[in-house]
C-alpha cells in the first residue's frame, strides 16, 4: 500500500436499478432516483478493526474508511459522537425493561442534521463546488448553512413560510441566502431544482447528494459501537424523507459485511421502526397496503417540521429497510404530540423535539398490539434539542410584579 491515504469508495449505484456510476466526480441521482456510496469492505476489514477504530477521538470521522475518499479533510465544527442516554425512569412509565434515547441534539446546529452536512459539504468542497442549495423544512437548512459557512461555499435555501422562527433565522445568521415559499417542502424542492439549472447551483437536497445519507450512516455505527459493537432489538426514528433510517440499515448491512458486529455476519438485527405523525403519514399508509413506494400525503398537518415531508424520493427504500428489517411503519396521533413530548422533557430532562415525539407514540401503541415486547431493548432517536422550537415549547408563566408579589407573600 502507498503512502497516500488509500481510497475505500468504490463507486456510486443507483438504488433504483443497479446502474454502476463513477465516485471521482460529482454525482445526484440516476432516473431521479438515489444513489448509494459503495466501498471496498474488503480492504477496509484488511485495513482497520473495531478496536482501532475505538481509540481514535469520539467523533464521526473516527468511521473515516467507511466515509471518507482518501486525503480528503472533513469540513468540520466538532460532530461529537452522541450519548445513548439510559432512561428508566420513561421505561417504567412505558412498560418497557430497557430504553435508551441517542440524543442528537448535542451535535453542532442542534441537530442530527450536522451528520450529513458535515459529510455533503466535505465532499463539496473535495470536488470544488462552491455554489450550493437545497429545500429546507428546518434542521437542514441551519446545518447546511453552517457547514457553508465554515467551508467558504456560497449557500442558497427555499423553506416554507412556517418553517420554525429558530431554523429561519439562524440559516440567516450564517450568511445563507434565505428564500420562504408560500408552499410545502415539495414546493421547495421544485424551485431549488429550477435554481440548479437557472443559476448553476449545486443540489444538496437530502438523498439527491448521495453524502448526506452516508453522513446520517454513522448514527447506526455510532450506536452500534456504544452497544459493545451489537444491535438493540428496536430503534424508533421519526421519518420525514426517511435518509436516517435508510442510513442506518445501510450501516447495519456494512457492519455485518466487516464481520465487526459481535454476533457474527448473520443473525443480529435491529427492527427499524419508520415512526410518522398522523398528521403527514405516506410511508405508513404504503407499508400498511403492501406497496414500495409512496403516495404523496394531502393534508400536511403537523408540528413535527421535520416531518412535513408529503413525497420522498427514498420512499421505497425507506420501505426496503423497514421490511428488510422486520420493522413496521406506524403513525402517532398528531393531537398528542406535545404531551408525550413533554413527558420526556419531564420524566428524564431530555429535551425531545416533537419528531421524536411521534416516537413516543408508536412506541406506546407498538407495546399495548405486541409489536414491540416490553423485555426488548429500545433505542429511540432525539433527532433535535427541542429548545430550537420556540413555537411548541412557549408557555404562560406567572410574573411576578415587584419583590412582594410572591404567592406566599399575599394576605
Ligand atoms: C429532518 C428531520 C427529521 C427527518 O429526518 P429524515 O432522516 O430525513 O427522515 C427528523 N427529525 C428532525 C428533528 C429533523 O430535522
Amino acid at each position: 500500500m502507498s503512502e497516500e491515504p488509500q481510497s475505500y469508495v468504490s463507486h456510486l449505484e443507483s438504488a433504483l436499478d443497479g446502474t454502476v456510476l463513477p465516485a471521482d466526480k460529482p454525482q445526484t441521482t440516476h432516473r431521479g432516483r438515489p444513489l448509494w456510496v459503495r466501498y471496498h469492505l474488503d480492504a477496509i476489514r484488511a485495513a482497520v478493526g473495531p478496536k482501532t477504530i475505538s481509540a481514535r477521538p469520539p467523533t464521526m470521522w473516527r468511521y473515516r474508511e467507511l466515509l471518507l475518499p482518501g486525503g480528503c479533510e472533513p469540513v468540520s465544527l466538532g460532530e461529537t459522537m452522541t450519548p445513548l442516554l439510559d432512561c428508566p425512569r420513561l421505561g417504567r412509565a412505558m412498560g418497557l425493561k430497557k430504553l435508551w434515547i441517542k440524543d442528537e441534539s448535542r451535535l453542532p446546529t442542534g441537530s442530527f442534521k450536522a451528520r450529513g452536512m458535515a459529510m455533503a459539504m466535505t465532499m463539496a468542497r473535495h470536488f470544488g463546488l462552491n455554489r450550493v442549495v437545497a429545500p429546507t423544512a428546518g434542521n437542514a437548512g441551519g446545518a447546511l448553512a453552517a457547514y457553508a459557512a465554515r467551508a467558504g461555499i456560497e449557500c442558497h435555501l427555499f423553506m416554507p413560510a412556517d418553517t420554525p422562527e429558530v431554523n429561519r433565522y439562524e440559516a440567516s445568521r450564517y450568511g445563507a441566502r434565505v428564500y420562504l415559499v408560500d408552499g410545502l417542502i415539495t414546493d421547495c424542492a421544485k424551485i431549488a431544482r429550477e435554481s440548479v439549472e437557472k443559476l448553476g447551483l449545486f443540489d444538496m437536497s437530502t438523498l439527491r447528494e448521495p453524502y448526506r445519507l452516508e453522513g446520517k450512516k454513522t448514527m447506526g455505527l455510532e450506536l452500534a459501537e456504544q452497544l459493545g459493537w451489537r444491535l438493540p432489538d428496536v430503534i424508533l426514528y421519526p421519518t420525514g424523507g426517511g435518509t436516517g433510517l435508510i442510513g442506518m440499515f445501510k450501516a447495519f448491512a456494512e457492519l455485518h459485511q466487516l464481520g465487526w458486529l459481535a454476533d457474527g455476519a448473520g443473525e443480529g438485527r435491529a427492527r427499524l421502526f419508520c415512526c410518522q405523525s398522523s398528521g403527514c403519514d405516506p410511508l405508513v399508509r404504503a407499508f400498511e397496503s403492501g406497496q414500495r413506494f409512496a403516495e404523496p400525503a394531502k393534508g400536511v398537518n403537523t408540528i413535527a417540521a421535520g416531518l412535513r415531508v408529503p413525497a420522498a424520493v427514498g420512499d421505497f427504500m425507506v420501505l426496503d429497510a423497514v421490511r428488510g428489517s422486520g420493522g413496521r411503519a406506524m403513525a402517532a396521533d398528531e393531537e398528542r404530540l406535545v404531551e408525550w413530548m413533554t413527558m420526556v422533557w419531564e420524566t428524564e430532562g431530555i429535551a425531545l423535539c416533537p419528531e421524536a415525539a411521534v416516537c413516543v407514540g408508536v412506541l406506546k401503541e407498538a407495546l399495548r398490539l405486541g409489536h414491540i415486547g416490553p423485555e426488548e431493548e429500545v433505542v429511540l432517536f432525539n433527532t433535535a434539542a427541542g429548545q430550537k422550537y420556540v413555537e411548541v415549547i412557549r408557555t404562560e408563566l406567572p410574573l411576578l410584579e415587584g419583590a412582594k408579589a410572591a404567592p406566599w407573600q399575599k394576605a
